[in-house]
């Protein structure tokens, strides 16, 4: 089972306004015709029917458990990804295949559901977006070799993790891609600046928030010759898809009952996991569709807010957004809502009107769940706490319930965010986030004696007088001898 598979689809863009379709052979990030916001889909996807549900899951099945790199991440689903990639192109950076670790019994028992998280902060760049960008990646360098470019520039603007994986997988080709990230001064954590730093990206910072140097790249790339690397490039959503398809798999490609729940920032995660389900769902690989969750802060809902109208008197609006604590869903104009309204749209049909939600929740709430996970043994980020704030909301609507099972996208590792985990702490949360720690939740390191103490003890003193006060403040006992 290690060949590398032989099928080769027909990937062509497809126009979520006017329905234009474009040869997936170029890069294009908006239509032609109209500007909308893209979409890459097989035009041969009714070839893949050939094999039954059954026969492509035992075919996945046996490339997990196979040894080609090249099929090992979310490549494992090429069919299903971007059929048309050779292997020589397909860039693995380890992303993709991440835990989905049950949560805690008594996180379960107190929040009284069912429920996992998936890990997506175990990719190489500690967040989802590696998935989305091991595709993109792959497709530069099918451009670079077929088109004989010598080098290509690539431009995104970020919340942090987009420039951190995107200066990563450029890093790792070299010399042939040049990585520029743009972003908003002072809203991304310390140790996501690190990262592109570190890669050796161009990091430019502009004062403002996200919405603004998204606004930026795309003037940028609709008049140079650059890439553009933000989600709505259709690539990154490809293989962003793959996310669903892991969950599938985990399942044992049984859904019943299953509830996905993903926080909304730009969009794109939600919009692969429609598509990707959807795509499962087609084939027969999956014969019930789970429930899809979107969740969002209060202080950045515009997608809530478009959802939550009844559906005769829906109107998408931008909002302005508010400091949150899940900064990197801090997103007032989401590239890709285009997306998710057609692709709701085919899911409640599939599926009925309960299939998909959007729901909103407090920063409070995103902060407290973020440590209560993380203080029962997760590694949940502010937005993986959004989702699980996201859940105990749809079991207080009672749109889950305890025959439920859900699976909660932990999106990037909690040291990102280890900055908001200490203004938490130390109850210096500005204002406007209306964040207060509860008691409970909050922790602090304790000196145990201070540097004077240390110099007037001297060497001889310090081991035994040191264990002692340790011991005093566990309450230890000394061990009897035997
Ligand atoms: C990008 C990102 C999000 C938001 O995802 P979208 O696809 O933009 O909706 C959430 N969490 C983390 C950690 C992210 O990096
Ligand atoms: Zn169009």
């Amino acid at each position: 089972m290690n060949g590398f598979p032989s099928y080769r689809g027909d990937l062509r863009y497809v126009c979520t306004h006017c329905a234009g379709s474009f040869p997936g052979s170029d890069l294009l990030y908006t239509c032609p015709a109209c500007s909308g916001v893209l979409l890459l889909e097989d035009a041969s996807f009714d070839a893949l029917r050939e094999r039954s549900g059954p026969d492509w899951q035992e075919v996945f099945d046996a490339r997990a458990a196979g040894r080609n790199p090249a099929l090992s991440g979310i490549f494992r689903f090429y069919e299903l990804i971007a059929p048309v990639l050779e292997e020589e192109d397909i860039l693995c950076l380890g992303e993709g295949n991440t835990p989905v670790v049950p949560a805690s019994p008594a996180l379960q028992e107190r929040t009284g559901a069912a429920f996992a998280f998936k890990n997506e902060g175990q990719n190489p760049s500690a967040s989802f977006k590696d998935r989305g960008m091991a595709c993109a990646f792959s497709f530069l360098k099918t451009l670079l070799r077929k088109r004989g470019w010598s080098s290509v520039l690539t431009v995104c603007a970020s919340t942090g993790d987009t420039s951190a994986s995107a200066a990563m997988y450029a890093a790792y080709l070299g010399e042939s891609v040049k990585s520029v990230v743009l972003l908003p001064q002072g809203k991304v954590t310390p140790q996501q600046l690190s990262q592109p730093l570190g890669s050796g990206a161009r990091v430019l910072e502009i004062p403002g928030v996200f919405d603004d140097c998204m606004k930026v790249v795309e003037f940028l790339s609709e008049r140079y010759p650059v890439a553009l690397l933000n989600s709505k490039n259709s690539w990154r959503i490809l293989g962003q898809e793959s996310y669903a398809f892991e969950l599938a798999q985990w399942r044992r490609w049984d859904m019943r009952d299953v509830c996905v729940f993903v926080p909304i920032g730009n969009a794109g995660n939600i919009t692969a996991v429609l598509k990707g389900f959807l795509k499962l769902y087609a084939l027969g690989v999956i014969t019930v569709l789970p429930r899809i969750f979107g969740v969002q802060s209060q202080h950045a809902d515009p997608v809530y807010r478009y959802y939550a109208a009844p559906a005769t008197s829906r109107s998408y609006a931008p909002v302005a957004v508010r400091p949150s604590a899940a900064q990197a869903a801090m997103i007032g104009n989401p590239v890709s809502f285009p997306r998710v309204r057609l692709l709701a749209e085919r899911y409640e049909a599939a599926a009925g009107p309960d299939s998909f939600h959007v729901l909103q929740v407090t920063e409070q709430a995103i902060m407290d769940s973020m440590l209560e996970a993380n203080s029962h043994g997760h590694i949940a980020c502010p937005q993986g706490g959004e989702c699980l704030a996201g859940l105990k909301a749809a079991l207080q609507y009672g749109l889950v319930s305890s025959r439920h099972f859900s699976i909660l996208n932990a999106t990037a590792h909690a040291l990102k965010f280890a900055d908001f985990q200490n203004l938490y702490f130390t109850d210096a949360f500005p204002p406007d986030f209306g964040i207060r720690p509860r008691p409970e939740l909050t922790n602090a390191p304790e000196a145990v004696l201070s540097p004077a103490e240390r110099r007037e003890m001297g060497e001889s003193r310090f081991l035994s007088e040191t264990a002692a006060r340790i011991a005093r403040r566990l309450d230890l006992t000394p061990r009897q001898a035997d």
